[in-house]
């Protein structure tokens, strides 16, 4: 092993000197790139270069989206540096070597970590003043104690920090930049300990409010409020009673010399926190950057005039990312808006966006414009197969015009192209359904084990199938058939879309699963069986998950829409219907798959329509042609089962694809 371990350790030593080489070379083409002002990201050579290496790292053996994420993560860091050398042309004073910023909390908090991140300097080049409140790091920028304010505003478990809005609104600092950081809390002690011996847990507000599930689990401690989640870890270290924890990062963990007696505590793992770094001069962004731009502003006291003003942002095609109100002290029940927004202050919709805003606010104040941490990642397309490779033989549907027909009198009205004429577009992760998408949801029909579904997302991922589907709660015609594993498959199902960045669809059968599955599943399927279970169509429609409505095995066109109409009404509009096959008199096939239903459907609604070749079909042999028939009759997208072993599944084996059909399937489906 010595030996192999040792030629490893070469290898990364050789991947490092390459890393530096090739960021060397980006510096060298930005300099040229400023010569002749062209555009920082040439997206199209991106796709180019990626799609190369994926092909070059097929032939070497390694799955396309490990070489993917790899070249985004390197891709990235290029242009961020060539951002950065642009950045600090125009702005001299980001340049110079060292920094004093300003954090509420001490070393190893947060506010800590995510300055490191955003200056991406060692150390010692940052100095920090540590202060105990959000007013006293901006006023420490103020009095010039300090260049720079890291202040959290907010945090995607447990949202804004008003406090900090305050701060900022009441201070006349320039928002220079933000940063994106990924919160990963830990509960620490000063020794190994049981969670149920624990007496008292500290925490920052703000960090016991995104672990308040893990926390209040804990029925032995108390909690207590403490500065900061580094300061919390200090305080357990002074007291040293070994019944004390603390939440706080694994790097304050390290720092401090504590012991991690539970990782990953957070409500949900996605706990991100939103940074803004301010100063005292605004900063300039060159129009090549991706930026944002803030401002808060406060609107007259009479009705229609918050409305008037985001409309401007409309016509001119603004697209505003946050918008939050702060009460004005003084002016009981009065408001000021603080709003981000996509842009850059040199642009001339945004100096036209500011002129009528002018016009119309009682108050505005540009707040700053700085280059955004959203990356716009390219994302690399399914490769053809060639001939050789396709043993199908190519049979594709003719498509005929459709006709309108007359409208008969329905009895639901949100589902209604009436009602709402534009395409409902469900969002899912990041995976649009609807409109002119084609999506392909694909996976196991129940979820077996790690290992099955993780090997399902994989495959599903290299094929590139957008999103990742696994029952783990089953309604089977016998009541001696596998049932699911339950809350054991949902774990594993989340961990493999999470593993391979698939969002996942799992069907949920009774109330009291709805909102325990909704925390983990990105979209909830009401399966066919369940079409008129009118009771779970309103619980599914109180939850800001997408719905997925499967098509009841006896029901009219006019029946599901009226079950949409249920989940609709209830206030969730992100439904998806589902034809996944009718029972008639024909034997030879196991459901019916009622093609029909796609044109008219679209005619009727502006929901999005997935097709279910799988169940319609029952045999796998079947579910490529008709996969191609949906796209061809115009579905939004297909489901289609697919497992590992199809022949030893534990539900629906004789319609799950083996993983080579599947490959062939979403190649014939990237020719039409
Ligand atoms: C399934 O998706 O595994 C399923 C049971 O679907 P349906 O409700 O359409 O039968
Ligand atoms: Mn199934």
């Amino acid at each position: 092993m010595e030996e192999q371990r040792k030629i490893i350790s070469k290898i990364d030593s050789e991947i490092i000197k390459l890393l530096a080489e090739r960021r060397d070379l980006s510096r060298e083409i930005i300099s040229l790139k400023n010569e002749n002002q062209s555009l920082i990201r040439d997206k199209s050579r991106e796709k180019e270069l990626l799609t190369k290496l994926v092909e070059l790292g097929k032939k070497a053996g390694l799955d396309s989206y490990f070489v993917t994420k790899v070249f985004h993560e390197i891709i990235d860091d290029s242009i961020q540096l060539q951002n950065k050398i642009v950045l600090d042309k125009d702005n001299l004073d980001s340049s110079s070597t060292s920094k004093v910023v300003a954090i509420q909390g001490i070393e190893g908090s947060y506010s800590y970590l995510a300055s490191q991140k955003f200056f991406g300097e060692s150390k010692d080049e940052i100095a920090f003043k540590y202060k105990e409140s959000f007013e006293d790091v901006v006023k420490a920028v103020e009095s010039d104690e300090a260049d720079y304010a890291m202040l959290p505003v907010e945090n995607t478990t447990s949202g804004s920090i008003n406090d900090v809005y305050d701060a900022i609104i009441g201070s006349q600092l320039s928002i220079v930049g933000e940063e994106i950081f990924h919160v990963k809390h830990c509960l620490v002690g000063i020794n190994e300990i049981a969670l149920n011996k624990i007496k008292k847990i500290y925490t920052h507000i703000q960090a016991a409010r995104q672990c308040n599930k893990f926390l209040s689990g804990i029925k032995s401690a108390s909690v207590e409020y403490f500065i900061d989640t580094a300061q919390s870890v200090q305080k357990i270290k002074e007291e040293k009673n070994p019944h004390y924890a603390a939440v706080a990062s694994e790097e304050a963990a390290d720092l401090y010399d504590v012991i991690i007696l539970r990782e990953n505590i957070a409500n949900q793992p996605g706990n991100f926190t939103r940074f803004l770094v301010c100063a005292n001069e605004p900063i300039t962004v060159d129009t090549r950057i991706p930026a944002k731009t803030s401002l808060i502003m406060a609107t007259s006291h009479k009705p229609g005039s918050l409305v008037e003003a985001l409309s401007i942002f409309r016509d001119l095609g603004i697209n505003m990312t946050k918008l939050q109100s702060r009460p004005i002290i003084g002016n009981p029940w009065e408001e000021m808006f603080y709003l981000d927004f996509i842009g850059n202050a040199k642009d001339s919709n945004v100096k036209q966006l500011l002129d009528k805003l002018g016009k119309h606010v009682r108050f505005l104040r540009v707040l700053g414009c700085y280059p955004s941490k959203d990356v716009d990642r390219i994302k690399v397309n399914v490769p053809l197969q060639t001939e050789e490779e396709i043993q199908q033989d190519e049979a594709t549907p003719p498509s005929k015009e459709k006709e309108s027909k007359p409208k008969a009198k329905v009895s639901y009205k949100l589902a209604s192209r009436e009602y709402k004429s534009d395409d409902t577009l469900v969002k899912a992760g990041n995976v649009t359904i609807g409109g002119d998408n084609f999506v392909v949801i694909a996976g196991p029909c129940s979820v077996e084990s790690k290992e099955q579904i993780m090997a399902c997302a994989r495959e599903a991922k290299e094929n590139y199938a957008q999103i990742l589907r696994g029952g783990c709660f089953k309604p089977r015609t016998s009541p001696y058939s596998f049932q699911g594993l339950g809350y054991d498959a949902l774990k594993y199902l989340k961990d493999a879309g999470r593993a391979y960045e698939l969002p996942v669809i799992t069907e949920v059968l009774t109330i009291n699963q709805v909102s325990r599955v909704a925390e983990h599943s990105d979209i909830l399927q009401v399966g066919a069986r369940n079409m008129q279970n009118f009771a779970l169509l309103s619980e599914v429609g109180k939850s800001l998950r997408p719905v997925m409505l499967q098509r009841g095995m006896m029901s009219s066109l006019d029946e599901l829409l009226n079950a949409a109409e249920y989940i609709l009404a209830k206030g969730n509009r992100q439904v998806i219907l589902c034809e996944r096959g009718i029972r008639t008199f024909e034997t030879a096939t196991r459901n019916t798959l009622d093609l029909g239903a796609i044109p008219v459907l679209k005619e009727q609604t502006h929901l999005p329509i997935i097709v279910d070749p799988s169940h319609a079909m029952g045999q796998r042999d079947k579910v490529i042609p008709l996969a191609k028939a949906a796209k061809a009759v115009g579905a939004h997208g297909i489901m289609v089962e697919i497992h590992p072993e199809p022949d030893n599944a534990l539900s629906d084996g004789p319609q799950s694809l083996y993983f080579n059909q599947f490959k062939n399937l979403m190649s014939e489906l990237a020719k039409m």
